[in-house]
């Protein structure tokens, strides 16, 4: 028994499988399915080269958001394939982690193709994580954060080793894409909401959806391993995991303000501040950790559109319909 060091496990038996909402998430990963060239980028193209449509602070946090993304997507794609799959041997997770590795796959050519159609120059762009402070600090915050599990030497047997282990994927996936990349879906779907590059909103949509599956799967990662092995689960280690999150705040926070400074899009980036701590607050209560903030979803329409509370919800709010073979079921 055991969803990580257990010596029974072989890789390559899937069936008959244990833990069955790595299951559910695959086929609800499946049912999402899609690539950016079904979006039309159209309008975006006319929109982005015309002077009347966008300020120039739009076109700003534009571009720091396909900044953001067009790393960070390979950044965690990188995590799953040359960390996380090696550790977790469970054939049902390895499958979900195989799907998860192609969505990233699909989220990173979705920045390409929105550089090529928009013209924009990829070594502006694809160097903004490098050049840009309030990006850096965030990739480099994550890197430095889940330094353990690029350890070649590094195994997840023993107590201090799990916690370890638990510490770099709460990194992964409840700060990088359960926190990171939420003020800038809202930021997207707000100028979606305006008829503003629609095409890119569209995309973010998609990009979202993925992204929920993405932290649910992690977290479910995440609290069967904790449950299984609850020595790890101390009350230092618990308050050690509730700083490292209240820190990717302050750094979503910044970013949040240096990409939307003006108060465009009718919304503060206060606002954006306030979206970013009631996210927090439910990524925090999904592992089983109390709230800090308090704080209401400013931005009641992206509940419906992103945030899964309910995944049906979800997706019976959706803008975009388009599934394969039908078979979206969620009772
Ligand atoms: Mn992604
Ligand atoms: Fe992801």
């Amino acid at each position: 028994m055991g969803i990580i060091n257990n010596p029974k496990t072989d890789p390559n038996k899937i069936l008959p499988m244990t833990y069955l909402w790595a299951r559910q998430h695959y086929k609800d990963g499946v049912a999402n399915n899609w690539v950016p060239e079904e979006i039309s980028m159209q309008k975006d193209v006319e929109q982005w080269k015309s002077d009347k449509v966008l300020s120039e602070s739009e076109k700003r946090l534009i571009i720091w958001n396909l900044g953001f993304f067009s790393t960070a997507e390979s950044l965690t794609a990188n995590n799953i394939v040359l960390a996380v799959y090696s550790h977790v041997t469970n054939p049902e997770c390895r499958q979900y982690l195989l799907r998860q590795a192609f969505e990233e796959a699909i989220h990173t050519d979705t920045f390409i193709y929105c550089c090529d159609t928009l013209g924009l120059d990829p070594d502006e762009i694809y160097t903004m994580y490098t050049r840009i402070p309030s990006i850096k600090k965030k990739d480099d915050f994550v890197v430095e954060l889940t330094k353990t599990v690029f350890d070649p030497a590094f195994v997840t047997e023993g107590t201090e080793n799990i916690r370890k282990f638990v510490h770099d994927l709460v990194g992964y996936y409840v700060i990088m894409e359960g926190i990171y990349f939420y003020a800038g879906f809202a930021m997207m779907l707000a100028l979606k909401r305006q008829n503003k590059m629609v095409g890119i909103g569209e995309q973010f949509e998609f990009i979202m959806r993925d992204e929920s599956l993405h932290l649910a799967f992690g977290c479910d990662l995440i609290n069967t391993i904790v449950k299984e092995n609850p020595e790890v689960w101390t009350e230092a280690f618990k308050k050690e995991i509730i700083e490292l999150i209240m820190k990717s705040v302050e750094l979503e926070k910044d970013y949040a303000r240096d990409a939307c400074p003006e108060g465009l899009l009718g919304i503060n980036s206060e606002q954006f501040c306030d979206y970013v701590e009631y996210i927090t607050d439910r990524r925090l209560e999904r592992i089983g950790l109390p709230k800090q903030f308090g704080t209401e979803n400013p931005f009641p329409w992206m509940s419906q559109s992103t945030d899964l509370t309910k995944e049906k919800n979800f997706f019976e709010t959706r803008v975009t319909e388009y599934q394969q073979g039908g078979n979206l079921d969620w009772d």
